[in-house]
């Protein structure tokens, strides 16, 4: 760098920068959107799973005690409690547990309305967001969707990480039917300078059918451009997605996480 003026190697990182800001600016969802392969329908019969003596129950039926607002953590979970569901209510927005959690087995029951309408994306949209490391969606996504028929880009479907991971399968079961997630979560650990030093890990078992086998994450969810770990953090909330789509909202049922 002898020959070349300090000023001048500064102004042309600079520019490679703002080169790069722009390529993000310009990338489009899409692009990382992929339909091939298609993971193989595989079928199974509705079962439920009780909680082990040692779970910290996070839905009993009766209650959203366990869950607040996340854009407002002070503010009870607004979501609707019946008939031993909840479900729900799209003009709250996302809920997410009151404790935090770092590793973790987690089982959760949810269900698309019978009379589900739209597709794609908007047919059915939820998400649980393993950690949630900030408001709105913030966080990494098991991808809840209605993928019984319905065609979606396969690292969109139910059971993918949310445009990362395609599941190895596709076991939903029809709309009105419950659906079972059984997760096993693996934070990711970080260096003192924030950089990772130990990527998150996931293993899924959906209707009982594994469809996650102990998969690396690349970092949190991004719908636009390529995800990686940028910031630092710690034991996380477990959240809820309320999603934008038009379609009827899904309800939820016995909830148990078993900390690791
Ligand atoms: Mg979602």
């Amino acid at each position: 760098m002898t020959n070349f003026p300090k000023s001048l190697f500064v102004a042309s990182l600079m520019i490679a920068g703002m080169n790069m800001a722009n390529a993000q600016e310009k990338t489009k969802p899409e692009q990382t959107e992929f339909y091939t392969p298609v993971p193989p329908v595989v079928t199974t019969k509705e079962a439920t799973l009780t909680a082990p003596s040692d779970a910290v129950i996070l839905f009993d039926g009766k209650d959203l005690s366990k869950w607040v607002m996340t854009n407002d953590r002070t503010q009870p979970a607004a979501w609707t409690v019946a008939n031993n569901v909840f479900t729900i209510n799209k003009k709250s927005g996302n809920i997410e547990t009151k404790q935090a959690f770092n590793n973790y087995q987690l089982h959760i029951e949810w269900q698309v309305p019978a009379n589900i309408q739209g597709k794609g994306q908007g047919r059915g949209n939820s998400g649980l967001f393993l950690a949630s490391i900030g408001k709105g969606d913030d966080g990494y996504e098991l991808q809840i969707l209605d993928s019984y028929k319905n065609d979606t880009y396969t690292n969109g479907q139910a059971a993918s990480i949310y445009k990362q991971l395609v599941p190895l399968a596709n076991p939903t079961r029809k709309p009105g039917e419950w659906q079972a997630y059984d997760i096993i979560w693996t934070a990711p650990t970080f260096n003192a300078d924030q950089s990772v030093k130990t990527p998150a890990r996931v293993t899924v078992l959906f209707n009982g059918v594994l469809v996650q086998n102990n998969a690396e994450l690349k970092g949190p969810t991004q719908y636009i451009g390529d995800p990686a770990y940028r910031k630092a953090h710690g034991p996380s909330p477990i959240k809820l997605q309320s999603h934008g789509d038009p379609s009827l909202p899904l309800s939820f049922r016995n909830i148990w996480v078993r900390e690791l």
